[in-house]
């Protein structure tokens, strides 16, 4: 009788493992920790199955992570040096300020009850003059307060006219189109091509002309294109009216009102999801090779290491880094725009820009395209007394001492950072795929190319997380809480 019961057992020890389905599992390798591979890393866990076993190795080559949302110290404070503003339909980046308890900071915010107030006056240089300025407030009167942006909405109307409505309309098209991406997964496909995922939303064919075709197709005015949106293009993209119909679009949605960021830091956000989503993080290791030895990936760090992963994800833009791919993939050729941004602590030169006092120069002075305009814009970034500011120079060009000590009569401290900053847009664009290799290497930021921006990292970021455990799992259900942690299901941004 003992010994039967042994047998019986024995029989069901060694049977066990065999009869009870495995646990899924899998190993996950991110290249990149910006807001593109912190996101990869938190839907992965966001949407696997409960009972799969995920094992997520994020790579950053710095010491910080969060890529282009960094910071810059200048005078002992610090600034957003890159990735600076969102939209307010930004929808994941605004529930990950929820998710992670981060606190929303509006620009220019002051004493006001809600911690916002109308952006400060903006002019628009063209290397002699300004050819557009709109009024500053200065007063603490509540009614100059709210008369003030009224008449600077009609000096506006008055240069540009109607033109100014049918760009509204063009932009509120583009974002509606794309707030189709926070529909629910129930109804939402995953896209396996980049192509497929903006012909879904209906993007597409805003990437086949240039902003500039689209808008006179769209009967803008010749004046408004060439200097309003010319010079919304250049601050946000360093470039002309060239760039794509869909960057254009996006471009000019980063404008509105009602941007936001985070108090402290946008890298807070990458940071944030990096630690709720129980990731191996490497800092200071580089991933320099990614081979395909079969039913792994084996990727190689300038620490000297070498991991073993079943899916591959590169979330940096592939352009200027030299990782040596085996097999070698094959993506289109796609060039970066450089931004220089430069950061002052001092004070502008009101004869630089023919003015004899420094109040008269605008809080944000941007630029038409002219090839004797040495700077596509200055902000001031923060206003420390009326003899001291910090400033924002964005350029195509490194900006020389010496030209800076003609723009600047004081100048205390200067940063200077060169960025690859964002694709360099044209039309039509040709995108690369998500999927690199036919098998399980995946490409974020082929979504670039549709318009660089820290929330399209996040939505590209969603779809690729969503293909990954849709094709390694199979069949294999999604865990029931994806549907509904979609933003367009929580509600969260109803709140804000
Ligand atoms: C000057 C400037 C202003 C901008 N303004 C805005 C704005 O106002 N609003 C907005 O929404 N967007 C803005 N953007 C764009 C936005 O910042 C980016 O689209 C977004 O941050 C890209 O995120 P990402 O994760 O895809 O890439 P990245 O942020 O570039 O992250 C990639 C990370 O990978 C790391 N890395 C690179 N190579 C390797 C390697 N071989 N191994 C390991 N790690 C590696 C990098 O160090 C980096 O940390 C701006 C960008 C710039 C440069």
């Amino acid at each position: 009788m003992v010994a039967r019961v042994v047998a019986a057992l024995f029989v069901l020890l060694f049977w066990l493992p065999i009869i009870t389905p495995s646990s899924p599992s899998l190993s996950v390798c991110i290249v990149g920790s910006g807001i593109g591979g912190s996101s990869v890393a938190h839907f992965l866990r966001e949407y696997s199955s409960p009972s799969a076993s995920v094992s997520i190795r994020v790579f950053e080559r710095r010491g910080v992570v969060g890529g282009r949302m960094a910071r810059v110290a200048v005078g002992g404070e610090s600034f957003e040096a890159g990735g600076a503003i969102l939209h307010p339909k930004n929808y994941y980046a605004l529930n990950y300020t929820k998710l992670i308890g981060l606190k929303i900071r509006w620009p220019n915010a002051t004493s006001a009850s809600d911690g916002r107030e109308d952006d400060g006056d903006f002019g628009i240089w063209d290397g002699k003059s300004f050819v557009f300025k709109t009024w500053r407030v200065n007063s603490k009167l509540p009614f100059v307060d709210k008369i003030v942006p009224l008449a600077n909405k009609a000096l506006l109307f008055w240069r540009y006219g109607f033109s100014l409505i049918r760009m509204d309309n063009f932009v509120q098209r583009t974002v509606n189109n794309f707030l189709k991406y926070y529909e629910s997964t129930n109804s939402r496909p995953v896209f396996e091509t980049v192509d497929d995922m903006l012909k879904w939303a209906g993007l597409y064919n805003l990437t086949g002309n240039t902003l500039e075709e689209e808008l006179i197709s769209l009967g803008l005015s010749p004046l408004l294109i060439r200097e309003l949106i010319t010079v919304i293009t250049r601050i946000n993209y360093g470039q002309g009216v060239s760039i794509s119909g869909l960057a254009g679009a996006v471009s000019l949605a980063g404008s509105g009102g009602d941007l936001w960021s985070v108090e402290g830091g946008n890298w807070q956000m990458a940071a944030g999801l990096i630690n709720r989503s129980n990731v191996t993080l490497h800092l200071h290791e580089a991933i320099e090779s990614i081979s395909n030895l079969g039913n792994y990936y084996e990727l190689n760090s300038s620490q000297g290491n070498s991991y073993k992963c079943e899916v591959a994800v590169v979330a940096i833009p592939l352009d200027e880094v030299d990782i040596c791919f085996d097999p070698p993939v094959s993506i289109p050729p796609r060039k970066l725009q450089h931004t220089h941004a430069t950061f002052v602590r001092g004070l502008l030169n009101p004869a630089y820009f023919g003015l004899r006092y420094v109040e008269e120069i605008p809080e944000l002075v941007s630029t038409i395209e002219d090839p004797g305009v040495p700077f596509l814009s200055i902000s001031v970034l923060k206003r420390h007394d009326e003899k001291e500011a910090t400033y924002k120079v964005f350029s195509r060009e490194a900006m020389a001492d010496a030209l800076l000590d003609q723009i600047f009569s004081v100048r205390k401290e200067t940063s200077r950072i060169d960025w690859g900053a964002y694709p360099y847009y044209k039309a039509p664009e040709v995108f690369a795929p998500f999927i690199l290799d036919g098998r399980h290497l995946y490409y974020v930021n082929a979504f670039e190319n549709a318009a660089s921006t820290m929330e399209t990292s996040a939505v590209a970021a969603e779809n690729v997380a969503r293909l990954i455990l849709s094709r390694h799992f199979g069949d294999v259900p999604l865990k029931l809480s994806a549907s509904e942690s979609s933003p367009a299901n929580t509600g969260l941004h109803l709140e804000l």
